[in-house]
């Protein structure tokens, strides 16, 4: 059916996602170790503007999240929503940052895929193992649950059973948590996102949410990038709240979360370090500057905060 079309074309973004980051991390934009055994080859390629703009993405989403494990002290749990095949839980690892659990979820279609990826290549299965205490490591197709390393198979669109799965792999609700979604609400109606945003608010009392995603796109520059998305047949059913950073900043505001702030990309690339920034504008050529300065103006981050354990979560910002 129709339906069915779309959600696949949902799903196939988040091949483009981890090629674009894998062909970034062979020009040396930053390190991943572990991309490569998601996607296996480095793939064709692929524009300056488009490997800074990923570079911009990935430091600004790592800045706010490791702000918040720094705030929590690491006593917490992480929810990447939509997380595809995001490598974060191996550098929380590696980098001695890890929650006390991280939690993926995804369509099941991807979390089987994933799970088989990590199942067969021992450099994403040992740090699973090493951070695992018992024997009763769970992996089969359709999920995984280690001590500290949780992939469910779900449809964000329908919270009861979201809910009942994170349940099941003990999500605890008195513990801070944070909630990512990286290229992902877009996929839903502002319905549906509104819905997914008042549970995370409604169910945990300290919590932060951090949301990658187009903004600005009632120009002509977004039109277009609406259009490119739509020839796949994806499905932009929340592009209106794309509209400005007023309007991604209400959708936390108006479901109980008590401080939301937005950037686009274009602030957020002239806030992050900027001797890195220095040394990535060096690794390419770049000849149209103003086509990046669009790119990143079409992009934000929106960061969202409760906080009844006063941890001072509201202060974290670029
Ligand atoms: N967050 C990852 C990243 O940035 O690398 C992947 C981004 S990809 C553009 C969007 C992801 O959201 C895909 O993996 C897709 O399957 C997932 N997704 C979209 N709508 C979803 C839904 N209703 N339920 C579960 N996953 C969904």
């Amino acid at each position: 059916t129709d339906l069915d079309t779309a959600d696949e074309a949902v799903r196939s973004t988040c091949d483009d996602a981890t090629t674009c980051k894998r062909y970034a991390t062979s020009k040396g934009y930053w390190t991943d170790p572990y991309v490569q055994y998601f996607v296996r080859s480095v793939g064709e390629r692929k524009a300056p503007e488009i490997n800074r703009g990923y570079y911009a993405r990935v430091q600004g989403m790592n800045h706010l999240l490791d702000a918040f494990l720094r705030k929590t002290k690491c006593d917490c749990q992480i929810v990447n929503l939509g997380a595809g095949l995001d490598t974060t839980f191996w550098r929380l690892k590696d980098e001695n940052l890890m929650p006390r659990k991280y939690f993926e979820v995804d369509f099941p279609m991807i979390a089987a895929r994933k799970i088989h990826n990590i199942k067969t290549k021992p450099p994403l299965s040992k740090p699973l193992i090493e951070t695992h205490s018992t024997d009763s490591l769970l992996l089969d197709g359709h999920s995984l649950d280690s001590d500290r390393y949780c992939i469910i198979g779900a449809d964000l669109r329908d919270i009861p059973g979201l809910d009942d799965k994170l349940k099941k792999f003990h999500l605890n609700p008195e513990l801070p948590t944070l909630f990512l979604s990286e290229c992902v609400l877009v996929y839903m109606t502002p319905d549906q996102s509104s819905k997914l945003v008042n549970w995370a608010s409604v169910t945990f009392h300290t919590a932060m949410f951090i949301n990658y995603e187009q903004v600005n796109m009632l120009d002509r520059f977004g039109q277009v990038m609406i259009e490119n998305l739509q020839r796949r047949q994806c499905n932009l059913a929340g592009v209106e709240v794309c509209q400005s950073l007023e309007s991604q900043k209400e959708r936390f505001l108006k479901t109980g979360w008590e401080n939301a702030d937005a950037l686009d990309m274009m602030t957020v690339y002239s806030v992050i370090p900027q001797d890195d920034v220095a040394r990535i504008e060096r690794l390419e050529f770049l000849d149209e500057k103003e086509l990046l300065q669009q790119l990143l103006q079409h992009y934000s981050i929106c960061w969202a905060t409760k906080d009844k354990l006063k941890l001072g979560l509201s202060q974290v910002a670029f």
